[in-house]
């Protein structure tokens, strides 16, 4: 199936220079639709969804909001830091959503690995079940996000109202994903 020119317009804005400096894709050449395709494949074999990881992040990031700024000691045995950035994000989405600059790292001091986790990462893992690409800095694969931040993936989660994903922040009749 080709890539709809929606899907298409928000690679573009993904590119390095339009809304970050490093854009979202690292150097992952395939087409969105494809990355979307995979990570989502990986969300439902690790038996979760999308929101279930992204409310995991934000219970997570608002734990360690605490700290102002300061790593905090969170339970069972999670150190998190939540450090506020100056400025503003729009999602590349071009959904209208635009978020805080806000970086959450999570450190497992039962693993000993840690993860940084913007907000609008959150955003796009919610509504679009996007994780970025392969080698771009804040790329987080779903199977490491779901291990560093212990996700319990036992219970099958909630089914997803719309049955469908990835969600995007448009109406759905605007793309033909
Ligand atoms: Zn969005």
């Amino acid at each position: 199936m080709a890539q709809s020119p929606y899907l298409s317009r928000v690679q573009s804005e993904m590119r390095p220079g339009v809304i970050t400096q490093d854009g979202f894709l690292g150097n992952d050449h395939r087409e969105l639709q494809e990355i979307l395709i995979e990570d989502d494949a990986t969300v439902k074999r690790l038996n979760t969804t999308h929101a279930a990881i992204a409310a995991r992040m934000h219970e997570l990031m608002e734990a360690g909001a605490e700290g102002l700024g300061l790593p905090i000691d969170v339970p069972p045995h999670f150190e998190i830091q939540v450090d506020s950035v100056r400025g503003k994000l729009p999602c590349p989405f071009m959904g209208g959503t635009i978020v805080q600059k806000l970086n959450t790292t999570v450190f497992n001091t039962r693993l000993g690995r840690e993860i940084t986790y913007t907000d609008l990462n959150i955003h796009m893992i919610e509504e679009h079940g996007f994780y970025e690409g392969r080698g771009s800095l804040f790329r987080m694969p779903p199977e490491e996000l779901a291990e560093i931040l212990e996700m319990d993936l036992r219970e099958p989660p909630p089914e997803d109202e719309e049955g469908a994903t990835p969600r995007l922040c448009v109406r759905k009749d605007d793309h033909d994903f």
